[in-house]
């Protein structure tokens, strides 16, 4: 007999829409290269072009500003370049300590030219730390994430946005795990660059996007070669996944009153129930979050240890941070919050989607129950 399974780790990807998928299998069947001129080509090109419309509405930005990837990485990398437009080249990069790899990493950026800001314990960025290191040398690019994709805090990117303009710099948001989840515009960030990715609202995964502002220019090519996308990313778009991204947005925009409200109200539920069992800390408990993150910890424990438990009770959960190579890595967003290790190492991430249910939540809560009995104090 089969067991039916509960996914509880939409950060780290979300099931396909079906729209999304009605979108690909037409787009499967579209022959056409969006470069060629015949009918057959500019039918791709249409399901490439409506997509960009799809995603720069979301956001409210000028579809001619979106630049298709193959994800939130390359949009990323794409955005972390000391070339912009026609401009004299930036001379460094500033980035909060809670950022994804993809954007730690630099990018295009020399070691050397790359410095961090911190956070406070509650899990956002520290702003006058970002102003002091604005006021160390001269204008920078500075990325910072919308929503954190371990704890979920939402950063206060506007009033980054006015610091960093303050100062003649630029400003890239990274919004993989705010898009599509929480409501916001690109003016509203008042953000130069944002890039966004399918995977995480329903789309297939290898599809994202760069988008830019208008007045600051876009970031040098990374991947060059053929004209495409307006000379800003070579290479014969994925036009199925495309398709995929702007119908998973267009239906994620429309379902996210009702989704938010929904998945708030079985997160409630599902913290009242984790904190019922003693000394369970829930991760930026105190400050905005994505209504569908829960990262919580307990002394003693180890979220390995916990989340091969879940797992056999047929639950997906993921430890706090990412493990892309199958092996669980120490948080460095806990550790920038000053989470002392061995509580760091005890977090599990919880994340929901429109789609689950309470019996589900009541059903990892049992298992919660049983585990946390059995992970005693050395997990
Ligand atoms: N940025 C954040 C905040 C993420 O959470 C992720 C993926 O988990 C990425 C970037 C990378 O996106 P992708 O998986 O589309 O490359």
């Amino acid at each position: 007999m089969t067991r039916t399974r509960i996914y509880l780790d939409w950060n780290a990807t979300a099931p396909l829409r079906p729209e999304a998928r009605t979108a690909m299998a037409a787009a499967w069947d579209c022959v056409g290269n969006p470069s060629s001129i015949h009918e057959e080509g500019r039918a791709a090109r249409r399901l490439v072009e409506a997509a960009r419309v799809a995603v720069a509405t979301a956001v409210e930005a000028d579809p001619a500003q979106v630049v298709f990837t193959s994800g939130g990485t390359e949009a990323n990398v794409l955005a972390l370049s000391p070339l912009f437009g026609g401009a004299a080249p930036l001379a460094r990069l500033i980035t909060s300590a809670i950022e994804h790899p993809s954007v730690l990493a630099g990018g295009r950026f020399a070691a050397n030219q790359i410095s961090r800001f911190g956070v406070s314990a509650r899990g956002t960025v520290d702003l006058d730390d970002l102003r002091r290191k604005l006021g160390e040398g001269p204008p920078a690019l500075v990325s910072v994430m919308l929503a954190n994709n371990e704890t979920g805090a939402v950063q206060p990117v506007a009033e980054v946005a006015a610091l960093v303009h303050a100062a003649g710099s630029l400003l890239h948001v990274d919004a993989v795990q705010a898009f599509g989840r929480i409501k916001f515009t690109i003016k509203d960030l008042d953000a130069d660059l944002v890039t966004v990715s399918g995977h995480k609202i329903g789309a297939p995964k290898g599809v994202g996007a760069l988008i830019g502002r208008g007045g600051a220019g876009m970031p040098q090519a990374l991947v060059t070669g053929g004209g495409q996308e307006r000379g800003r990313r070579a290479g014969t778009e994925n036009v199925a996944a495309i398709a995929g991204f702007g119908a998973a947005i267009t239906a994620a925009m429309a379902a996210a009153p009702t989704e938010i409200v929904h998945m708030l109200r079985l997160r409630r539920l599902l913290e009242e129930g984790l904190k019922a069992s003693p000394d369970v800390v829930i991760f930026a408990e105190d400050v905005e979050r994505l209504p569908n993150t829960t990262l919580f910890g307990r002394r003693g424990l180890r979220a390995e240890t916990a989340v091969i438990g879940f797992d056999l009770a047929g639950i997906a959960v993921s430890s706090g941070a990412a493990c892309s190579s199958g092996k669980v890595s120490a948080s460095h967003v806990l550790a920038a919050m000053g989470v002392p290790g061995p509580l760091a190492e005890s977090a599990v991430r919880l994340s929901l989607g429109p789609s689950t249910g309470e019996s589900e939540i009541l059903g990892v809560l049992e298992a919660w129950r049983k585990l946390s009995g059995v992970l005693g104090k050395d997990g």
